[in-house]
């Protein structure tokens, strides 16, 4: 017997996922599901997995990664509580879809991913859909972007063994960092606050599977 019919999806299923998948799942943040509801996810993702685009899973983009599940992409930027005035760094641009949907959230966004040809496709695809606050570049995350730091917020798309210090010193006073920090097949994803008097406090927003983050401050390649 056939399986359902899958057709290209419509704002109305992105509508379904933001209301569904993520307001139905602990997001609760108006700008951040609304920022969700604005970003067309299947133009993020290859051709064939475009008729997914809103089943809330994580997607194959090529190089071996993935585009991350809606539902994280939402609790991550929630958490790290961005406001319209503020500097993000999104360490793994992978398919550019939470940059992209992060440059709705803050002033600038900058965008670091270790995979040239990821890197490339996704700055092409922003500056083609129009997000002209983001700024992406080829490199080793866990060194951060000192050139463009401190940052008010960053957030980590790939799973580390240990929090990255240079991360930790790129905050801006008052800047979060959300990091996954664990094993290498499953982590927790903490948060890390430092507050105006420069103190850093963390906390456990709960568990965690990401792809490894590979750098100096995270995992080596063969590890
Ligand atoms: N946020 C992405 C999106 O919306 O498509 C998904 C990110 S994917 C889960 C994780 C990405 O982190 C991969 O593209 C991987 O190549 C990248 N990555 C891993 N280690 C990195 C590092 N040290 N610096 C920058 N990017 C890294």
């Amino acid at each position: 017997m056939a399986g359902p019919e899958l057709t290209r999806p419509t704002g109305r299923e992105r509508a379904r996922m933001v209301e569904h998948d993520l307001a139905g799942r602990g997001v609760t943040d108006r700008r951040v599901l609304d920022a969700m509801a604005a970003v067309p996810r299947e133009a993020f993702v290859p051709t064939p997995h475009e008729l997914l685009a809103y089943e809330d899973r994580p997607l194959p983009i090529g190089s071996g990664q993935t585009i991350s599940q809606p539902l994280i992409v939402a609790l991550m930027l929630q958490a790290a509580a961005p406001a319209p005035h503020e500097r993000l760094l999104d360490v793994g641009t992978g398919s550019g879809y939470a940059a992209a949907v992060a440059s709705l959230l803050v002033a600038h966004v900058f965008s670091i991913e270790r995979h040239a040809e990821l890197a490339e496709e996704a700055a092409d695809r922003l500056r083609h859909m129009g997000y002209r606050n983001v700024t992406v570049r080829v490199g080793d995350g866990t060194l951060g972007w000192p050139e463009a730091a401190p940052f008010d917020a960053i957030v980590v798309a790939a799973g580390s063994p240990e929090v990255p210090a240079p991360l930790i010193e790129q905050l801006a006073p008052g800047g979060r960092l959300i990091v996954p920090v664990g094993p290498r097949s499953d982590q927790r994803l903490f948060r890390y606050v430092r507050d105006f008097g420069g103190r850093v406090s963390r906390d456990d927003l709960g568990p965690v599977a990401f792809v490894p983050l590979i750098g100096a401050y995270g995992w080596s390649r063969g590890e």
